[in-house]
């Protein structure tokens, strides 16, 4: 018998109609920024109840770009989850603020907003949460607590396109919401991220800021007005875009039902512990991003490291999100010790993330459980 075939983490589900738009896009002669962003933009903004929505070339960008928008600079501070990818405290520097990083709730993984509230001091200008794999933050809780502080609102909803709160899809209320495009993500763009902005004068001034800050004065010429970078997206990437998010619907339901079968068959021992199923009657607001269970380490004779070897073994990928930020070697330099933030230390420390992509079949789930089983039996302590 023949090994099965290599079942990657994540995979990115690309139709012959995305690949001949792309096509189409290399011969038209216009292959950078144009109409096919328009078209984009336009879809995307279609999706979250008309709020303008502006594409650049990451989410990482569009971060950048939303801390400009927020008005966040030296001197101020930032709350932010350590449980998060990266380029959410390294954007808050490189804006010239510092980041204050927060534990999370131990169920959820989204920024614990009672902490938060005791970490907003007279310096801090703007929260920025993550909906964690794609279950959205209590977002009466979160815009509550910004009112009552005044606060800007930067959500990293880079995993959470098509999730929803109480039946609004995230980014068509609040405040700033960045998108992310990235081949792992719910849709791809090859690379790319957007955000939602609130009116037309911060559209257009995500306008300038991704494109060398120009405007265009009335004689023709060109004028800057601030020194701008260079983020915007292709229109090659922007069909991709286009295509997917036609496609959104589907790839996000056959994501529930995978991962749905993955918590009905997870039955284990020692148990691992799985990840949060939605909130209750709302599970339909969960895009599902990420399947990461936490490994019951003290009960194990095994690392993690060793774990992920056995699954790779096996001819199945796993993942990791995420290390915790507040420990890496950037961050402890602004004071932060192993022991500070003790939900995100632990899932830091036993996350793994299993396959999860639309394409996955029902049996590759299976599979998935059966070594999860077998590898975790082996290894009791
Ligand atoms: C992937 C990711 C990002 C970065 O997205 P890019 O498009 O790769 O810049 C930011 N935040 C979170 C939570 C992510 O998962």
């Amino acid at each position: 018998m023949s090994a099965p075939p290599y079942l990657p983490f994540a995979r990115p589900t690309l139709d012959d109609a995305t690949a001949a738009d792309v096509a189409a896009v290399l011969r038209s002669g216009w292959i950078t920024s144009g109409p096919k962003v328009k078209a984009f933009e336009a879809a995307l903004s279609a999706t979250v109840g008309g709020r303008p929505v502006r594409v650049v070339s990451s989410a990482t960008a569009a971060l950048e770009i939303a801390l400009q928008l927020a008005g966040v600079r030296s001197g101020d501070e930032v709350i932010t989850p350590a449980m998060t990818f990266f380029a959410a405290p390294n954007m808050i520097v490189r804006s010239g603020a510092t980041p204050i990083f927060v534990d999370v709730e131990a169920t959820t993984r989204n920024l614990d907003l009672a902490a938060t509230a005791q970490r907003i001091g007279p310096r801090t200008r703007a929260i920025m949460p993550t909906h964690f794999g794609g279950l959205p933050c209590d977002m009466d809780a979160l815009y509550e607590l910004a009112r009552q502080h005044g606060l800007r609102v930067i959500e990293d909803a880079a995993l959470a396109i098509g999730s929803s709160w109480k039946g609004e899809p995230i980014g068509s209320f609040g405040d700033l919401c960045v998108f992310s495009f990235h081949p792992n993500k719910n849709l791809t763009s090859i690379e790319g991220g957007a955000r939602v902005v609130n009116d037309a004068r911060e559209a257009a001034e995500v306008e300038t800021l991704r494109f060398h800050g120009i405007a265009r004065l009335p004689d023709g010429t060109r004028d800057v007005t601030v020194a701008g970078g260079k983020f915007n997206l292709p229109d090659v990437n922007a069909v991709v875009g286009l295509r997917q998010l036609a496609r959104l619907p589907e790839f996000n339901a056959r994501r529930r039902a995978l991962a749905a079968r993955y918590s009905a068959r997870l039955r284990t021992d020692p148990p691992l512990e799985l990840p949060h199923p939605g909130y209750a009657g709302e599970e339909a607001g969960h895009s599902w991003n990420l399947y990461a269970p936490l490994l019951p380490l003290p009960e194990l004779a095994i690392s993690r490291r060793d774990f992920r070897a056995a699954f790779e073994q096996r001819g199945i990928g796993t993942g990791m999100s995420y290390e915790a930020a507040h420990l890496t070697s950037a961050y402890r330099r602004f004071g932060y010790h192993r022991g500070d933030l003790p939900n995100t230390e632990r899932i830091a420390d036993s996350t793994v993330t299993l396959p999860l992509f639309p394409t996955m079949t029902d049996a590759d789930v299976d599979r998935v459980c059966a070594a999860c089983t077998e590898v975790l039996a082996a290894h009791r302590r």
